[in-house]
């Protein structure tokens, strides 16, 4: 294994990427390489299988994905690039940055295949054939089994967080997939943490690899740690509402080690009027689209998430992030915490630790080297009232297979005896529905306008939701 050297490129422009791909890059303002596109492109671009190992949103996809563009060959149809998520999730998030980056590069064919999708559309996909295949491990063994997906065609494999795609049991499903792969491929393995099993799949994998590790140093001082007592896990719901009073929280992500925690914690935050909403595996797909929406589009306050359930997700502007039980593995807490206090804004990490826990507080402060001290949880500010999330959402019952569009939401919601289009947040779009939302004051009022005009020259249904 060796390690890349120091003099790195600092901006796209100086790589040897195709022009289309360098013009798009600065339509897109990608103008600076983050640290580990900086440290991984040049190597991934000399052909070579690369480890990267760094935080959530340090722009891990952009570096695979420039790779495998970079050598993709559009005229041969046929799957060259397959990408393996952990989540359906995340796997929608990688194809969207995909697409975004390819989008000068025409007739690209880019798939995803994930489970908790229906199987039939997906073979019909298939059929039509693909150059990038993006999905979790279930569904494309699936795939491979049923003989519908051809993989001898692969020349870059990427696993994007392979760390918990192995913590989710995927290791005998991922050796099936493998199996099925050429061995003259290019293997790029994204990881936030390196624990010992990803380094045993790494020397499995990937040949002769480039490690490259980006250590956030640099959050250390943007991000304010504190750690407070509980007794007993009984106290842990209201102190995490007093964390939450105390520290004006417009937008937190609140990590839980269990699903049945995550419920519980935001079941007792909504109980005392905080607008959070828990997010897990166990949950149906539609309900998690949901959730992930009004969270990050800020008609929900609070997140409440199971560490497979928030990894890789990229949410803007996350000013708190709680740990209602500290993590058993420190690596992961440094990662959880990392989440906020991005691009050099200041961030506050808060942790609710009972005497069961110290144990886990010990290893943190042996692998950051510092020494944390406990402080008592403090009380609810006097006359405390949670506030009501600024925006809320409207969800239409149309989307994309409607060849519904931004703009034609915004249109319907504008206009005479409409609203604003200043008062329109974040319009996201899916296959059969559309989010878009609006602020709190005129939710009832855009309700309206949808209702009594057409979109796309026909009506759909639409309603509020959330919290
Ligand atoms: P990771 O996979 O490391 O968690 P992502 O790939 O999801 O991170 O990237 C996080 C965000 O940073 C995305 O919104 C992405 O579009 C953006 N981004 C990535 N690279 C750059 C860049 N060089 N300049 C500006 N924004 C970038
Ligand atoms: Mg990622």
């Amino acid at each position: 294994m060796t390690t890349s050297d120091t003099n790195h490129p600092r901006d796209f422009q100086s790589l040897p990427l195709q022009q289309s791909l360098l013009t798009n890059l600065e339509d897109l303002g990608y103008t600076r390489l983050t640290e580990i596109q900086a440290a991984a492109l040049p190597a991934i671009m000399d052909g070579r299988d690369v480890i990267g190992q760094a935080r959530t949103g340090s722009g891990k996809t952009v570096t695979f994905g420039l790779g495998l563009l970079h050598k993709l060959q559009v005229g041969q149809f046929r799957v060259q690039a397959l990408v393996l998520c952990p989540t359906r999730e995340l796997a929608d998030q990688v194809a969207r940055e995909l697409r975004k980056l390819a989008r000068t590069i025409h007739n690209i064919k880019i798939l995803t295949l994930c489970g908790g999708m229906p199987f039939g559309p997906q073979v019909g996909s298939l059929k039509h054939g693909a150059h990038i295949v993006v999905g979790t491990p279930g569904r494309i063994e699936d795939h491979l089994r049923k003989g519908n997906l051809d993989l001898q065609g692969v020349q870059t494999l990427v696993l994007d967080e392979a760390d918990r795609m192995l913590d989710m049991g995927f290791q005998a499903v991922l050796d099936q997939i493998l199996a099925e792969l050429p061995s003259q491929r290019q293997t790029l393995l994204f990881s936030a943490t390196y624990p010992n099993t990803i380094d045993a799949l790494a020397t499995r994998v990937l040949r002769n690899p480039v490690k490259v590790e980006v250590t956030s140093a640099h959050t250390q001082n943007t991000i304010e740690q504190k750690y407070y007592q509980v007794e007993n896990n009984e106290e842990r719901p209201a102190a995490l509402y007093q964390l939450l009073a105390n520290f004006d929280v417009s937008s937190a992500l609140v990590f839980c080690n269990t699903r049945k925690e995550a419920d519980e914690a935001a079941q007792a935050l909504k109980r005392a009027g905080v607008s959070a909403l828990a997010l897990h595996g166990d949950m149906e797909q539609k309900d998690r689209d949901c959730t992930l929406v009004l969270f990050a589009n800020g008609s929900a306050s609070v997140l409440v998430a199971t560490d497979v359930a928030a990894r890789g997700l990229d949410i803007e502007e996350l000013p708190v992030v709680v740990n209602y039980h500290l993590s058993r593995d420190p690596e992961v807490h440094v990662h959880r915490v990392g989440r906020t206090g991005r691009a050099g804004q200041k961030g506050v990490a808060l942790s609710l630790v009972s005497k069961k826990e110290i144990y886990k507080l010990e290893r943190l402060e042996a692998l950051t080297q510092q020494s944390i001290t406990l402080q008592e949880v403090p009380p609810l500010p006097k006359g405390f009232v949670a506030s009501r999330p600024v925006m809320s959402t409207l969800q239409i019952d149309g989307g994309k297979k409607q060849k519904v569009r931004a703009g034609d939401v915004v249109g319907a919601l504008t206009g005479e005896g409409g609203i604003d289009a200043a008062q329109i947040g974040k319009i996201q779009l899916f296959d059969f529905s559309t989010f878009v939302a609006v602020e709190r004051e005129v939710a009832k009022k855009a309700l309206g306008k949808l209702a009594n005009g057409k979109l796309k020259g026909r009506k759909f249904r639409a309603r509020i939701v959330g919290v």
